[in-house]
């Protein structure tokens, strides 16, 4: 797969899911701006990328913040002068009853995964059709499919991230952008260390045994199914939501 002459934009792209599939992307030939509110991990990553031969930038970013991801975009244009991929990937998770929630909670999980979609993908809309059409890829998960007790706030999340998702793809599906989201299972992250505790800690043996394949998935393996829905290997792959999930959701 190549990305020569393409542009990619990484939200989220400071650790994990995010930082791999930066890394992923630079290597098959695209340029990439990588997003986040970490500038010294997101510096890390760009040293990464640039000294093995890619070119990435970082650009500090809350996407809970309408100018700054208007910021995130304009600066893409002026380093790159276009926009053909974009990974809207930033995410946060809360774990919790659902009577133990505040209001607080609820905005603040919201803000990051819903409204940083929404207004990622509002800004990166125009500059992909300046630039002749692009693909976006958003993060949703299993548990936008399929819920599980003792996270609702997030699940609802993923479950909204699905529905722009699907809505974003048919509004644009005759303008040359295909919108599609990755699900991906329990992934080894610092997302899944806050969630289920340490390697080897019994909740996450117990939730790597609720995948068929009876493991953890590996951010490389997500940031594959990424690259597939951003190449034109997916020409006629628009409004999917696609697990990566070891079987989860096949149960
Ligand atoms: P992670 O390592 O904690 O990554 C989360 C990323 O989101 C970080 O780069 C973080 O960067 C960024 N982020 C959070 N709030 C942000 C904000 N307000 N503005 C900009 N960036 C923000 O965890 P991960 O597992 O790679 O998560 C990536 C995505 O995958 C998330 O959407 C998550 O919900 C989803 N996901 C993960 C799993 C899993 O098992 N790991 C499963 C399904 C879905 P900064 O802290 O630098 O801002």
């Amino acid at each position: 797969m190549t990305f020569h002459g393409k542009v990619a934009l990484v939200t989220g792209g400071t650790s994990g899911i995010g930082r791999e599939t930066a890394i992923q992307l630079a290597q098959a030939g695209a340029k990439v701006v990588l997003a986040g509110r970490r500038t010294e991990e997101g510096g890390l990553v760009v040293e990464e990328i640039n000294s093995n031969g890619g070119e990435a930038v970082f650009v500090q970013t809350d996407v809970t913040k309408e100018d700054q991801v208007k910021h995130l975009i304009d600066e893409t244009l002026r380093h790159f002068g276009r926009l053909d991929i974009a990974f809207n990937n930033a995410g946060i998770e809360q774990l919790g009853p659902v009577t133990e929630f505040t209001e607080a909670d609820y905005r603040k999980v919201f803000d990051i995964n819903v409204l940083g979609v929404f207004l990622s993908q509002k800004y990166e809309i125009p500059a992909m059709l300046k630039s002749g059409g692009g693909s976006i890829i958003n993060t949703s998960s299993i548990v936008g499919h399929v819920a599980m007790p003792g996270a609702s706030i997030y699940i609802a999340s993923k479950h909204a991230v699905e529905g722009i998702t699907k809505t974003t793809a048919l509004e644009l599906a005759g303008q040359g952008i295909r919108v599609n989201a990755v699900a991906p299972g329990a992934i080894a992250t610092d997302m899944i260390d806050r969630f289920a505790g340490a390697e080897g800690s019994d909740n996450r043996q117990w939730l790597a045994s609720q995948h068929p394949m009876g493991r953890l998935g590996q951010s490389k393996e997500i940031a594959a199914a990424v690259l597939y829905l951003a190449s034109d290997a997916a020409s006629f792959t628009t409004g999917i939501s696609l697990p990566v999930d070891g079987g989860y959701l096949a149960k």
